[in-house]
């Protein structure tokens, strides 16, 4: 499964905030973001005038980024949330929220979207009592979402549902951290996602 495989620094650098790639390093002074408050390259600390597609673009990017989700199908979700009802650029982010890896990320259980996807991969979880080790699998209204009893013996796994206790998961997860075990009791309104997207930019530039 293609990923992005590069240094993460430079993407948050690139859109000038934190998109907490890294877990746990991301809340510390060694964030790159912190350390060097400007973009990557030889032009990084240019002064420049966006144009209305680049900030367009820019959105699009943090989205993707943020998400872990490359182009190809990025578009694809997008396709799929225009055919949906209602704000296509809302559809997008409840789509990418609906990630198994999100959801297993939104839930503490990985301290980023990239350690949640790799325990996905690596089989830790199930949805309705079977194994689903594919990162970009969609969550309905009703799915539970567990730990495998097997990985409750991993070091890391169990280190994390323990700091999983402490966290608090959005409304529209119902997390049973003693069970190792969640529920999606709704979909994500807009308020309930946390991410720093103005998503109508994203709907204009494939508009265009
Ligand atoms: Fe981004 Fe985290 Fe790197 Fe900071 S440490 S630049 S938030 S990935």
């Amino acid at each position: 499964m293609a990923r992005y495989t590069e240094a993460v620094c430079r993407l948050c650098r690139r859109e000038g905030l934190k998109l907490y790639l890294k877990g746990d390093r991301c809340y510390t002074p060694k964030c790159g973001v912190e350390r060097r408050a400007y973009a990557p390259g030889q032009h990084g600390q240019g002064r420049k005038k966006v144009s209305e597609y680049g900030l367009q673009l820019r959105e699009k990017q943090k989205a993707r980024r943020m998400y872990g989700v490359l182009e190809n199908q990025f578009r694809r979700y997008f396709k799929k949330a225009e055919g949906q009802q209602g704000v296509t650029g809302e559809n997008l982010l409840r789509l990418l929220e609906r990630r198994l890896d999100n959801i297993v990320y939104r839930l503490g259980l990985g301290a980023s979207r990239n350690e949640a996807r790799q325990l996905v991969r690596h089989g830790h979880f199930t949805v309705n009592g079977k194994k689903v080790n594919i990162p970009s699998y969609l969550l309905r209204v009703g799915d539970v979402i567990a730990v495998r009893d097997k990985s409750k013996e991993s070091p890391r796994v169990k280190e994390l549902m323990e700091r999983a206790a402490d966290h608090t998961p959005p409304a529209w997860l119902e997390f049973e951290a003693d069970q190792a075990m969640a529920r999606v009791v709704a979909l994500p309104s807009r308020d309930q996602i946390d991410a720093p997207v103005q998503e109508h930019l994203i709907v204009e530039l494939y508009s265009r």
